[in-house]
Formats: structure tokens, sequence, C-alpha cells
């Protein structure tokens, strides 16, 4: 098994635009593999690769009872309805907050051959899609919503256990987290 650890809001591999995939080799495939797992045992939604510190535009999700997937450098087509909800993130651990996003959601990109991949999703699963190319481009969910529910979100985020325990090297800090209060929306 090889659970990574997840980094945290105040870790700049985060706020960093992720690099395209060029190679699709072995250790793209061990990448995607050690995703999987880590966002398997979260338990979470979809995990992003800067979220393991790893600064590549790679991403897995497992929406419901589907077996995980995972796409590589994303390009989406947004539908124009949108959708309302709360929403989560493993990196602001023990959160949630509405945030606004298309309602469904088309994705191109490549599987970890190499091979063209199409994805169509709409409610939760398009969610985790818009929620994750987020993620590689260094963009949080927080930064879409309005500046006073960023506010709001700011002041629980600093008022968190874990606030603070982000480290560069992606060792895990100790803190502890309501199991239940985000489970299912962990993207
Ligand atoms: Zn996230």
């Amino acid at each position: 098994m090889t659970i990574k650890n997840i980094r945290l809001f105040g870790d700049t591999v985060l706020t960093k635009k992720a690099d395209e995939v060029r190679d699709f080799d072995k250790e793209l495939q061990q990448l995607v593999k050690d995703l999987t797992e880590t966002m398997l045992e979260a338990p979470g939604v979809g995990l992003a690769a800067p979220q393991i510190g790893v600064s590549l535009r790679v991403f897995t999700y497992c929406v419901e009872e589907d077996r995980p997937g995972h796409l590589i450098n994303p390009i989406l087509q947004l539908s124009e309805n949108r959708q309302d909800g709360d929403e989560g993130c493993l990196s602001i651990p023990g959160l949630a907050f509405n945030t606004d996003r298309s309602y469904g959601v088309i994705a191109r990109g490549k599987n970890m051959y190499g091979e063209d991949v199409v994805i169509e999703g709409s409610e939760l699963l398009a969610r985790c899609i818009q929620h994750e190319t987020d993620h590689l481009n260094g963009v949080l969910f927080i930064d879409r919503m309005t500046a006073e529910e960023r506010k709001t979100a700011m002041k629980e985020i600093r008022e968190s256990e874990w606030f603070g325990l982000a480290t560069e090297n992606g060792a895990k800090p100790t803190f502890k987290v309501s199991p239940h209060k985000t489970f299912g929306l962990g993207l």
C-alpha cells in the first residue's frame, strides 16, 4: 500500500499551476495508483496530484459506487446550467461550504497509458471534476466563493485545529477532525 500524506491548505504546492504530463511511463502509473489508494483511504471522492505534493496534471475520482477512475491533462467543457451544494476538500479537512458549479461537464484528456478519454458527468461527478481540475490550476474551492463567503470560510479555516500545520515536505501533522462532517464531500 502506498498511502501518501495529503498536503494541507497553506502548502505552496496547492497554489501552483501543475505541469502537463508528457511521459506516460511506469512512474505515472505508480502516481495514479498512489492517488487512488490515498483517495480511497481518506476517504474522498476525488484527489489531485498536487494534494500529495506532485505538481502534475493528474487526478483520480470515485463517485458513489462506481469504480475509481483517473484523468490526465484534462480539458473541460462546462454546461451553462448551475448547481448549488456543499463542497469539501481533503486539503481543508473538516469544513464544507456551499460552492456554485456547473451542473454538467464533459472532460477530455488521457488515461495513464496515453489513450484519449472522455468523461461525461453531472451533479457530484461534475462537481468533483471541476474541483480537481481547479487543483491542477492552483485554485482552491474557497477561491470560487464571493468575497463575503470567503471571509467566513477563512475564519473557520484559521480556527481549525490543523491550521498552520502545513509542512512543505508533506510530513503528516497530528490533528483530529470529525470523520463525519465532510464524508462523501472530500475532494
Ligand atoms: Zn480539494
